[in-house]
């Protein structure tokens, strides 16, 4: 059987690394999906990676050239293969422990210095494969491994942190609303300078087993279910803190 996106994988692959239920395997499919419809050519295209769950996205699942970094460090090398080719069309896909925990400095410089890339970080809100330890980005009360009274400190919010520090185009969606999120990514993949989206992708495993989140399916209802557009909210009223707002901001 021929899948539609079979020309984008490799071969020698024939499953993802991912656990039952967890979100990465359905933002793998919506990035390839969104350079189907770009019509961007694969062989001109970089992707990087650090370390972690979501790290395992393009590599070695995407037939290009991918980067497989050290913890925390897929900007740095996404910038150094950019500065050396300007040609390539470079992809950060990381998860938000290598993004914004380990690597959160790389994060907010090259934002600030408006590298061109696209920065695709998908939030699970702890650190997955590296034995559920609590992240920056890990939501307060949580539990977690390094946080088995609750996690005390606040989480970043991603989007304000990385539009504050410059970035060009910045967007969070999340992996239960898939159009969006593609449009979000083609966006991002058509602005010149450093872009970045941030993709809500739950991680039944660390996060929901010792949350007691319900069912990998149960998880992808409660997220929706905390979900709102940015374009239901009143301009003129404050965010609402107990909803997870997604839109371009
Ligand atoms: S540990 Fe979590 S993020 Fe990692 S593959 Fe499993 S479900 Fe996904």
């Amino acid at each position: 059987m021929v899948r539609a996106l079979d020309k984008y994988l490799r071969e020698e692959v024939q499953r993802t690394p991912f656990c039952p239920g967890c979100g990465h395997g359905i933002l793998l499919g919506l990035v390839l999906r969104t350079i189907e419809e770009l019509g961007l050519d694969m062989q001109r295209m970089l992707f990087v990676s650090g370390i972690g769950c979501a790290a395992w996205i393009p590599s070695p699942n995407y037939k290009a050239d991918t980067l497989h970094a050290l913890h925390g460090r897929a900007i740095p090398f996404a910038t150094g293969a950019k500065l050396a080719n300007p040609d390539l069309k470079v992809i950060v896909i990381s998860g938000d422990g290598d993004l914004a925990s380990i690597g959160g400095n790389h994060l907010i410089h090259a934002a600030r210095r408006g590298h061109d890339m696209t920065v695709v970080c998908a939030n699970n809100m702890i650190y997955g494969m590296t034995g559920g330890q609590a992240a920056s980005t890990t939501p307060q009360g949580s539990l977690t491994t390094t946080s088995p009274e609750g996690n005390e400190y606040p989480p970043f919010d991603l989007c304000r942190l990385v539009k504050a520090a410059g970035a060009a185009y910045v967007a969070r969606s999340a992996i239960v609303r898939p159009y969006a999120l593609m449009e979000y990514l083609s966006r991002a993949l058509e602005t010149p300078a450093f872009s970045f989206v941030e993709v809500l992708s739950p991680c039944p495993t660390q996060y929901g087993r010792r949350n007691r989140l319900d069912t990998p399916a149960g998880m992808l209802d409660q997220l929706s279910a905390a979900c709102m557009d940015r374009a239901e909210i009143d301009p003129s009223l404050p965010l609402p803190e107990d909803r997870i707002v997604l839109g371009e901001f």
